[in-house]
């Protein structure tokens, strides 16, 4: 079976997994958190980049950073994973689901500030597949209306929109180190403050409210509860498996690029016939080969091929459920506008293997099995 995905490994990740049980600091905040954070901060150009236990909690973190009441509204795509939403729900907000772009699946800049009311606290972008949304339209609404940014990266590792680093260009950034996720610690992320504002505030939250961070550095002589807080700081042990992969970062990016290009130049020529449509990069972007995508014509089409694909050991799957369709989506938010897209373009969508290391000829068995499919078999 091609797998769709194989959590990445270098080969570092056990030595630098037994410094840190021989060290005996295992728990958070040792050499390794200090060296992921510092990486990150220096090749990103950004203010501070926390580690934190997953994606989700980054979010969490940002949405207690944004002061997010019951009864405030938070605006983002319909098309994006749970966490994105959870997190301000857990918060009591009212989530407000826009329309996407057909060309990106990310959140149409458009159709936001029709979504905007007095109640309206943040304005959440999603870096589908590790390509940019159209940030300085959405910079710009949030300056005049006074919102927050808060961007989703947790798939833009890497990836630019412009001359910045994805997760590096709102308020505050948050990033996915999952085992699905381009770098990965098994569970973790990070969360990235662009400027000192909410710095303080992000350690206490990470430290269970309390402000153990700076008593560490000496800055106080004890520490002691001072907000409400969790804990959302990862274990040395994760900190130690992600440091082996940031230190081959660019290697794992190029190989990923690879890829992606490989399937893009092989399946041209189906776009070019009318069988598919491939990503789409606006030339702001400069991806890092997340995910790889096609799309075909409805979803009976693409509930045949991942059959077809299945029926010969490669597994291709398809992805999010539009939110505000599902049970939780239509108690805790709303959809603003007309879903043009969203539902639509996502029934369409198809995600390939794509992981670091995948080898040739796993990935021209998958190519040669798309063709097979709409030329040889026509999809019947
Ligand atoms: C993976 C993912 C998350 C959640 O990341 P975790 O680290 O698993 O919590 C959130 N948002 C998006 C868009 C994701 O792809």
């Amino acid at each position: 079976m091609i797998d769709f995905n194989v959590p990445p490994y270098i080969g570092t990740e056990e030595k630098y997994i037994k410094e840190a049980i021989n060290s005996h600091a295992i728990c958070g905040d040792g050499q390794f958190t200090k060296k992921c954070s510092k990486w990150m901060e220096e090749k990103f150009s950004v203010n501070r980049v926390l580690l934190t236990t997953s994606c989700s909690s980054s979010l969490e973190m940002a949405a207690i950073l944004a002061g997010i009441e019951p009864g405030d509204e938070v605006i983002m795509p319909a098309f994006t994973f749970v966490s994105t939403a959870n997190a301000f729900v857990l918060r009591g907000a009212k989530i407000v689901f826009v329309d996407i772009r057909p060309d990106t699946m990310n959140i149409d800049e458009n159709l936001i500030e029709a979504a905007i009311t007095e109640k309206t606290k943040a304005i959440v972008p999603v870096h589908y597949a590790g390509v940019g949304c159209e940030m300085d339209k959405i910079l710009e609404i949030a300056k005049r209306h006074n919102l927050l940014v808060i961007e989703d990266a947790a798939q833009g590792v890497m990836a630019k929109y412009k001359d910045r680093f994805l997760g590096t260009i709102g308020d505050i950034g948050c990033y996915s180190f999952h085992e699905t996720k381009n770098y990965s610690m098994g569970e973790g992320g990070a969360i990235v403050l662009r400027d000192d504002r909410f710095l303080e505030m992000a350690e206490i939250i990470r430290e269970k409210g309390t402000n153990r961070s700076k008593f560490y550095r000496g800055q106080v002589d004890k520490y002691t509860w001072i907000e409400h807080g969790s804990s959302y700081l990862p274990s040395e042990l994760n900190a130690a498996y992600l440091w082996g992969q940031l230190e081959e970062a660019d290697k794992i990016n190029d190989n990923r690029l690879e890829t992606w290009n490989y399937y893009n130049e092989s399946l041209k020529q189906l776009e070019i016939d009318g069988y598919i449509t491939r990503p789409y990069i606006p030339k702001e972007c400069t991806h890092n080969a997340h995910m790889y995508y096609i799309k075909v014509k409805d979803l009976e089409e693409r509930t045949k091929l991942i059959q077809y694909l299945k029926e010969n050991e490669v597994q291709a799957v398809f992805h999010y459920v539009p939110l505000h369709t599902a049970p939780a989506g239509i108690k805790y938010g709303r959809f603003c506008g007309e879903d043009r897209y969203t539902t639509k373009e996502s029934e369409r969508l198809l995600r390939l293997p794509m992981y670091y290391g995948i080898t040739k000829e796993d990935r021209e068995k998958v190519v040669r099995l798309i063709k097979e499919f709409f030329i040889t078999n026509k999809g019947e």
